[in-house]
């Protein structure tokens, strides 16, 4: 018995109705069931479990081989860390360019998703029909270069004299942060929902891989030199089953006869077209590659070149307008946000402007009169586009806040000795500090999510706007958010303020629990014996500030327990720190101002005030800033 969402094109031994059927000579017209298909559902399966394995023996163990996934080929090429993605991504490349996109057909877990999807529509009796463009294919080939040969190039083109043309390579084959590079759960659920569900269900059955994936950008040029292909003998009577049961949208039966192979470089070698052709008359086989064959276009495209143009367009805005927003659409799920938006964008467009229009079985239009299912589809569409013209939106302040904030010169040091920076600031940075505060104030108001990043950098620019309070305020909720790298520096700056504004009791709180996500932040360390000193807990301060000068060589934690010796009357001791402080100080006024200024905030000083002259005696107009 069939289920409730079962159709007439279930399963197998469905009937197919291409017009070339009609000459066929095979005596009826069921297609077969694909033994290949079921090979390769397992080969999917083993694969999820393995990944499963892998990630239980991360947590179990604490170190493992770090993640086996194309995009970490992006540290290779950027920073010189060798991974295993890399390696296997290298590989991967290697052996499609012998025996074509056999790793996209038999081992992705993005394919398997789009499957399972494309599997569960025809349980529901819809077919996934594909989307086609003769532009937007070329996107997973622009993002790739963009991902793994920019990085390069731009290294070529800006190089510093003193930097190699190659980054220097290091050891990551194992790691013990194996989720480092991957986003949140809450974020992964609806990346693999967008790009492995609904773009087949808008797009077609490989609609991500089609339009969206990077990775197989390069899988599918590597395919066209490959040797190995399907390739069709004399028995093929051209009856068409081959391409009815190709999920990855390839005119089988007109390539064969056309070509006497498979030239489509979107086939993935899954084999189900070898396993359901009924006079077997396919077979994977090496030859002539397929950029060897001078092609002819065998698919029809629904758009107008100014549609075409029109939806590269929508394309490109919308993926700038997702991309990061929040700091939480990572580039794939942008790009596969982009390709929905596009499809709906373009299909909103034909429903208004033709007389008759369906999707998938639903009449959206007939006669030029709108059906419920067409509201139903515009409604959609409008909400969709409408959040993507509101993402543009934020991104669009959260873009322009972050160059107002990378535009602000004052060293985060001399900016935070002192309660209020305002006299140290230039005119550029108050402009800036404007700029920035109006951006990012202006994405927090309309944000639908916080973005921490964007947050943290707001907090800052509040507080060099004089607002230490609600810097305070924001870098509270900033860490309420971030993860432990970001959390302990939100903490740190927080508590570097609040003893600035001294409340050395707050600060030394939030010093702590900056330690405890970072123990080994040593300006968090500083600051803390600095607020243990006000509060008169000397010997813990000193004992803080120890720790701090054992781990770095930094002159801020020597010249405190110089100041600190001094104090005490330990004048021989505070004589050799300030000798290990003085060989690492820097000889600029800046620091030397920002010294004596911490110096001068608890009290030291004798030793301040050797800094402020050091300060003026190499900048002279340094004698301002005393007056
Ligand atoms: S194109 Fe990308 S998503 Fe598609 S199968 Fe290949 S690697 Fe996977
Ligand atoms: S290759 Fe096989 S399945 Fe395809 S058209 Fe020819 S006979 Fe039919
Ligand atoms: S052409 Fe054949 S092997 Fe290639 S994807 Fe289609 S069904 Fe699979």
């Amino acid at each position: 018995m069939k289920s409730g969402c079962e159709g007439p094109e279930a399963g197998a031994g469905r009937v197919i109705e291409l017009p070339i059927l009609k000459n066929s000579a095979a005596p009826k017209n069921e297609i077969r069931e694909s033994k290949a298909g079921r090979w390769r559902a397992a080969s999917l399966v083993v694969l999820y479990l393995l990944m499963i394995a892998h990630i239980i023996q991360w947590r179990l163990t604490g170190q493992t081989v770090s993640p086996i996934e194309p995009s970490e080929s992006m540290y290779t090429l950027q920073n010189g860390a060798i991974n295993a993605g890399f390696i296997f991504f290298i590989l991967a490349i290697l052996a499609t360019l012998i025996f074509g996109r056999f790793v996209c057909g038999w081992g992705c877990h993005i394919v398997a998703l789009q499957d399972f999807c494309g599997w569960l529509m025809k349980k529901c009796g819809l077919t996934p029909r594909p989307f086609r463009s003769r532009l937007l294919v070329f996107v997973p080939l622009i993002v790739a270069l963009y991902m793994f040969v920019w990085p390069t190039v731009s290294r070529f083109i800006i190089k510093p004299a003193n930097e190699s043309l190659f980054p220097q390579f290091t050891n990551h084959l194992i790691t013990s942060d194996y989720w480092a590079t991957f986003p949140t759960v809450a974020v992964a659920i609806p990346f693999l929902f967008i790009c492995g569900f609904m773009t087949v269900y808008f797009l077609g059955s490989k609609g991500f891989c089609t339009y969206g994936c990077p990775y197989g950008g390069f899988f599918s040029l590597a395919d066209q030199l490959a040797p190995g292909k399907i390739r069709v003998t004399d028995a093929c009577n051209e009856c068409g089953h081959c391409t009815a049961v190709c999920t990855s949208n390839v005119l089988v039966h007109a390539e064969v006869k056309q070509y006497g192979m498979v030239v489509d470089q979107g086939c993935m070698k899954c084999m189900d077209c070898i396993s359901v052709c009924p006079n077997d008359a396919l077979y994977f086989g090496f030859g002539k590659p397929s950029i060897a064959v001078k092609k002819t276009s065998t698919k029809n495209y629904p758009l107008t070149w100014p549609e075409e143009l029109a939806a590269a367009a929508v394309f490109f805005l919308s993926f700038l307008a997702v991309w990061d927003v929040y700091q939480l659409v990572a580039m794939l799920m942008a790009l596969g946000i982009a390709m929905v938006t596009t499809f709906l964008a373009v299909r909103t467009w034909k429903l208004i402007s033709s007389s008759d229009l369906s999707f998938h079985r639903w009449n959206l239009k007939a006669g030029g009169v709108m059906k419920k299912a067409g509201w139903a589809f515009l409604s959609f569409a409008a909400v969709w586009i409408g959040l993507n013209v509101h993402s543009g939106y934020v991104r669009y302040h959260e873009r322009a806040g972050a160059a107002a904030y990378e535009r602000i010169r004052i060293p985060d040091e001399l900016a935070l000795a002192r309660a209020n920076p305002a006299r140290w600031l230039s005119a550029s940075d108050v402009a800036s500090i404007k700029d920035g505060k109006e951006h990012f104030n202006a994405a927090m108001r309309t944000g639908l999510f916080v973005n921490k990043e964007a947050l943290s950098k707001l907090a800052w620019i509040e507080y060099l706007s004089g607002d230490s309070e609600q810097a305070i305020r924001s870098l509270t909720k900033a860490a309420e958010h971030q993860d432990p790298q970001g959390k302990a520096l939100s903490l740190y700056y927080r508590g570097a303020i609040l003893n600035r504004l001294g409340r050395p009791e707050q600060a030394l709180e939030s010093l702590n629990e900056a330690l405890i996500e970072r123990p080994d932040l040593v300006s968090a360390r500083e600051e803390k014996g600095e607020a243990l000193w006000r509060l008169a807990r000397r010997d813990e301060a000193v004992l803080t500030w120890t720790d701090a000068a054992k781990n770095s060589s930094l002159p801020i934690a020597n010249n405190l327990l110089a100041g600190a010796s001094f104090a005490s009357g330990r004048d021989e001791e505070a004589a050799a720190y300030q000798d290990q402080a003085d060989r690492a100080t820097p000889n600029d006024p800046l620091f030397h101002w920002m010294l004596g200024l911490r110096l001068q905030n608890v009290g030291m000083l004798d030793l301040a005030e050797k800094h402020f002259e050091r300060a003026i005696e190499l900048n002279p107009e340094f004698k301002r800033a005393r007056n």
